[in-house]
């Protein structure tokens, strides 16, 4: 089937502490953009998020944004959007992101990057989808995160397929890889 793919986003609503975030989401943007797929993401203006959605818009991309209406007047992204979901809640937006995806990418983010990538790894690991998660270890920045998801499965909480469920890249061009090779 020849239809347009959806790459899901989840990154930081801050910038964080190094250029080097900031830079990775813009190329992680402009790489969807110029892939031709379309971006699904928290709908926001802001941060490490409004970034990649800016510049995924400027590289000629379709951006899909999903905003629960309590964040609408003060985050929605002020530039051009292809369509903005506006849901209820942030349980609802991100069962709207997952639903309207088909790959996701986990960036440089904090505790909703986090809640985000938790959820998809979690249905995963229930076989509730079976949809390809990336993580981008800019920086070596989600170390951390790897070394947490082994330690769960070495202590007997989690499978041992849990870190199988989802690919770790250190740069954006081999994240990018990553989803040319799930999404021929
Ligand atoms: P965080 O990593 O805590 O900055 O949260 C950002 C991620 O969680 C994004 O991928 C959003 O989908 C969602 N999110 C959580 N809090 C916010 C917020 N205040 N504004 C926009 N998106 C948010």
């Amino acid at each position: 089937m020849n239809r347009t793919r959806s790459i899901c986003l989840f990154c930081g609503s801050r910038m964080g502490n190094h250029d080097s975030f900031r830079s990775a989401a813009e190329e992680f943007g402009a790489s969807v953009g110029r892939n031709g797929w379309r971006l699904v993401y928290g709908g926001g203006g802001i941060g490490l998020m409004g970034a990649a959605a800016a510049a995924a818009k400027a590289a000629g991309g379709s951006v899909f944004g999903v905003i629960p209406k309590h964040l609408l007047d003060t985050e929605a992204a002020r530039f051009d959007i292809d369509a903005l979901v506006v849901t209820e809640t942030m349980h609802e937006r991100k069962a709207v992101m997952i639903a309207n995806s088909d790959a996701f990418a986990a960036l440089p983010g904090g505790p909703g990057t986090l809640d985000e990538f938790f959820e998809v790894l979690t249905w995963r690991q229930l076989g509730l989808h079976r949809k390809p998660i990336h993580v981008l270890n800019c920086g070596g920045y989600w170390d951390g995160l790897v070394a947490l998801t082994e330690n769960l499965a070495a202590e007997g909480f989690a499978g041992r397929s849990l870190r199988g469920y989802f690919s770790v890249a250190d740069s954006v061009p081999e994240l990018i890889e990553g989803l040319r090779s799930d999404l021929p």
